[in-house]
């Protein structure tokens, strides 16, 4: 067992860190209260690599393995949760998903564009009738020839304004149930597809969710990702290694939290002392920072799982059901250690406990990861 970094991915870590500090602390509370993200700012993280992590660099990425981009992850959503989803969905699921099933003409013509920032992807999943329960998809393609007709309504789609590659899962014949299932690219302006208004949201304010409408949209046969049928399938494997970018991010956010925690704590003083002399102040450090290590080390493990090839549906659900749970514990803590300065945005800690919540929810609810594990546990 190694528990050393390499050389690059503490380059890669630090890489992250700086930016971080430097361009995404000064507004992120603006960007919070706005609910706006500069277009950018998403390009300068494009120029840096962060959107195209993994991506082969004959693709125009950055050839980087999993436990990089986690450590870029942890380290964005330390100051901004709303800058590490975009680039979670962007990496995860829209790059992972089209270079592992997509055809080698999809690669060329979509993947060198979201790698660098000049594009950018939104993974279309759910619906108001399909959340939890994913095969249920209402929004149908029908095959016509060379093209499909797309009809239907994807719902708390992240990056839907801001992105212009889609990839939307859609029911082809729904006499297969989940084995009719197809994914497709449809691109921004194709005729008949309208963004619906953006959600305003409890956390991640920065990061644009919209709820996105096809009505009798032409597809080329040409975007269909995959053989026919294997729609689902693409969604659970993309949505199985998406989970460990969003596990990373909920550590992100409870290291974050904890950081200034603990500083608070070594400033503020009462009763004579700081308040981290107050062993009930001191303990609650403690926990926070052993619960973030024991994170830590699971969010790695699955990275890891990944990177040698394994199987990671198990290791990526546990470490996102955890570091969620880690993250909201945290949070909640870091307002409390604050006192009444905790409960005002400009010390941060309050965005965080909104932006924490989010990661028990999306890319499946932790009840979710519960049936994934158990399925797994019990097979
Ligand atoms: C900010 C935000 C961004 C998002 N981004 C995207 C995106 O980019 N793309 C995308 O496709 N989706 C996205 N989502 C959707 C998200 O993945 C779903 O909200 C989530 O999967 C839950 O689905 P639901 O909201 O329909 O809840 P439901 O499925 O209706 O669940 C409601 C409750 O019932 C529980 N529940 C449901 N089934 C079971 C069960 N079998 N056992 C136990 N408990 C159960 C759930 O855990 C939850 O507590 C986003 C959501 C939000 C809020």
């Amino acid at each position: 067992m190694d528990f050393q970094l390499t050389d690059e991915q503490q380059m890669i870590r630090q890489a992250a860190r700086d930016f971080a500090q430097t361009e995404l602390l000064s507004g992120v509370i603006a960007r919070d209260e706005s609910q706006s993200f500069p277009p950018e700012l998403i390009q300068k993280m494009g120029n840096l690599g962060f959107l195209g992590m993994m991506v082969d660099p004959k693709y125009g990425g950055s050839g980087l393995d999993t436990l990089s981009y986690v450590l870029t992850m942890e380290e964005l959503s330390k100051i901004d949760a709303s800058a590490s989803v975009i680039v979670s969905v962007n990496n995860s699921l829209v790059c992972w998903g089209l270079e592992a099933f997509g055809s080698e003409a999809q690669k060329e013509k979509y993947l060198s564009r979201l790698s660098t920032g000049d594009s950018l992807g939104a993974f279309c999943l759910s619906e108001p009738e399909a959340g939890s329960d994913a095969t249920s998809q209402k929004t149908t393609a029908i095959e016509k020839g060379d093209h499909y007709i797309l009809n239907g309504t994807k719902n708390w789609i992240t990056n839907g304004n801001s992105a212009d590659t889609y990839l939307v899962i859609a029911q082809t014949h729904p006499e297969k149930g989940h084995h009719g299932i197809n994914v497709f690219i449809v691109e921004k302006g194709m005729e008949g597809f309208k963004i619906g208004p953006k959600e305003n949201k409890l956390g991640i304010r920065g990061s644009d969710t919209h709820s996105l409408l096809f009505n009798d949209v032409k597809v080329p046969g040409e975007n269909r990702i995959g053989e026919d049928g294997s729609g689902f399938r693409f969604a659970m494997k993309t949505l199985a290694g998406g989970r460990i970018g969003i596990a990373a991010q909920a550590l992100g956010i409870a290291a974050g939290a904890y950081e200034l925690a603990k500083k608070y704590a070594k400033e503020r003083k009462s009763f004579g002392t700081e308040i981290c002399n107050h062993q009930a102040i001191a303990f609650k450090l403690a926990d926070m920072h052993t619960q973030i290590e024991a994170a830590r080390y699971l969010v790695y493990k699955a990275a890891w799982d990944k990177d040698q090839g394994k199987n990671y549906d198990l290791s990526g659900a546990m470490a996102k059901l955890y570091a969620s749970q880690v993250a909201m514990d945290t949070t909640v803590e870091a307002v409390q250690i604050h006192g009444g300065n905790g409960f005002v945005k400009d010390y941060h800690v309050e965005r965080m406990m909104r932006d924490a919540k989010i990661t028990q929810i999306y890319e499946g609810t932790n009840q979710i990861q519960r049936v994934v594990i158990g399925r797994k546990l019990l097979k």
